[in-house]
């Protein structure tokens, strides 16, 4: 599998307005925030050189998000590396019996396709990233 690079890092959040505030004390400005219905989150973007930070808010109680805030608290959520080719991977890593959340891309914010790597052997959630 070939990983070019750190695509962006999540990091979960109650309230993004707030957080934005202080991420702008740091220099790092907010280029668009997008609500993905399918993971029920907010979405903030916020470009780092050549990755991106994205503040996740949940925006449901069900929210896989919501759950992880409840049990660790607010702070890093996952890490997105980025991928030429996500099917071509996931069917590397599935190959190599590492455990996958995903097992097919499916849609994330700013329209890249995503897929999970589950956490258990990684420590960290990964996020395999394919942007077009
Ligand atoms: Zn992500």
């Amino acid at each position: 599998m070939d990983i070019k690079q750190i695509d962006h890092i999540g990091i979960a959040v109650k309230n993004i307005e707030e957080s934005l505030e202080i991420y702008k004390l740091l220099g790092l400005e907010c280029t668009g925030i997008e609500t993905v219905d399918d993971q029920k989150v907010k979405v903030a973007f916020l470009p780092c050189g050549e990755s991106e930070l994205e503040l996740l808010e949940p925006t449901s109680e069900d929210s896989a998000v919501s759950k992880f805030i409840e049990k660790k608290g607010e702070g890093m959520h996952h890490i997105a590396v980025r991928v030429d080719n996500i099917e071509k991977a996931l069917a590397e890593l599935k190959d190599k019996g590492i455990r996958l959340i995903d097992e097919t891309p499916r849609y994330g914010a700013g329209g890249a396709k995503i897929a999970f790597v589950h956490p258990k052997e990684t420590k960290v959630l990964i996020e395999l990233t394919q942007r077009d």
